[in-house]
């Protein structure tokens, strides 16, 4: 018997249960796949305070922190960089609405400050000559995502959490106080459940008599040949379409938003061509060095949603026992802090910080029935 379950093992249910097992719970974490190979390992890896929601910046400068210092809590350096970023306005009209939106994210805490155009190019001397002004964060930075399933198996097995991976959940039954969980063919019995299966979190919920409708999308991420240093800092644009950074072995990594084709019922998922080339098109006219370089592949990822866009943390309503962590947008940076707030909760303390009570949809204005 388990104190507690996990099912899904991406950052936020490896999150959760490295601060379970840390705080003494005996925690079974269970994954389909390997640890961290959906949307926690395929992401760009920004950490951009810039590309976070102003509700989330507390939470990202939590996450950021402890990025930074992953070797101290996870055991291992994951490729944490802090190159600074800036987002571009192309107009005096994106201009304005940049200001506006950098300034609900000062507002709540980010060191983001408007820059003009000079400065940006001598922040970035790779830019093109097009942008009118930008916004500056000289924290943002990234890591290198495909790292992350490596790093948080070592730290969980070394904590003695058990891991169980290729093992699919396919039934969670409440049995007396605690769950049975079906999975693989065989049943695991925990007092407690915490579902953070990502896009696919929404049957989970209905087995437990939860219905609450998870949206998924699909975007994705190229990455071109190594070049030499054309960049220095992560790029974003005002509307939001787009994320360049450069790591240190040479590659661009190109991203931004635009939707690819997937859904969490097919296992397969693809790019769209014509969304490939819109987005390298506009990298290039942002970085022109671009131009003398392939892509030489691209993937999409699937993220998860619900209609209020802000995540769901919390207890389950209604089910004793039984918690979710999902929907955070920007939660391969706020990932790592999201799971420790769970932990908290799940181990009987106040979190620290706020939760994102999913008994908010108990009214029924995000129920599927
Ligand atoms: C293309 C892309 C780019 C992104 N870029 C960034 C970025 O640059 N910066 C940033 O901060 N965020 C980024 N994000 C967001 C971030 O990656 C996600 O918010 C975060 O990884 C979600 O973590 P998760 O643990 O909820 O989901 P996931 O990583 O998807 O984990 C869910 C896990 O549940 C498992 N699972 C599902 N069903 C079952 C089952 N039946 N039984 C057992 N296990 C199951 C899955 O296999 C999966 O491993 C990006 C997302 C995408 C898709």
């Amino acid at each position: 018997m388990y104190d507690v379950a996990v099912i899904g093992g991406g950052i936020l249910g490896c999150a959760t249960a490295l601060h379970l097992v840390r705080g003494g719970m005996k925690v079974v974490i269970v994954e389909r796949d390997s640890l961290c190979r959906q949307a926690s390992g395929v992401n760009a890896g920004t950490h951009s305070m810039q590309m976070k929601r102003a509700a989330l910046i507390p939470y990202a400068l939590k996450g950021w922190e402890m990025w930074k210092d992953a070797p101290q809590w996870l055991g291992m350096e994951v490729g944490f960089r802090t190159t600074g970023g800036l987002t571009l306005a192309f107009t005096e009209e994106e201009a304005e609405a940049l200001q506006t939106r950098m300034g609900r994210r000062i507002a709540a805490g980010a060191p983001i400050e408007m820059v003009n155009a000079k400065r940006a190019r001598t922040i970035e001397p790779g830019l093109s000559g097009t942008a009118v002004s930008a916004s500056y964060c000289p924290i943002d930075g990234f890591a290198n995502a495909a790292l992350t399933g490596l790093a948080m198996r070592s730290a969980l097995v070394k904590d003695g959490a058990e891991v169980r991976e290729r093992t699919a959940v396919d039934g969670i039954e409440r049995n007396g106080g605690g769950f049975v969980v079906k999975a693989g063919g065989a049943s695991i019995s925990a007092s407690r459940v915490v579902i953070a299966a990502g896009v696919w979190a929404g049957p989970m919920l209905r087995w437990l008599g939860v219905p609450i409708d998870i949206v998924c999308g699909a975007r994705h991420v190229a990455v071109t040949e190594r070049t030499r240093p054309i960049m220095r800092t992560i790029l974003g644009e005002a509307t939001g379409k787009l994320s360049i950074i450069q790591p240190g072995n040479g590659t661009v990594l190109i991203g931004g938003g635009w939707p690819a084709v997937g859904s969490p019922e097919h296992g397969s998922m693809t790019v769209i061509p014509g969304n490939l080339v819109g987005n390298f098109q506009l990298a290039c006219a942002t970085v022109p060095a671009l131009m003398h370089t392939r892509v030489v592949r691209a993937w999409p990822g699937l993220d998860a949603n619900v209609s209020d866009h802000l995540p769901l943390v919390g207890a389950l309503p209604g089910v004793d026992g039984a918690f979710i962590i999902g929907c955070v947008r920007g939660g391969y940076t706020t990932g790592p802090y999201m799971g420790k707030l769970l932990g908290q909760l799940v181990l009987g303390h106040e979190p620290e910080m706020a939760l994102f009570d999913p008994g908010r949809f108990e009214e029924g204005t995000n129920l599927v029935h």
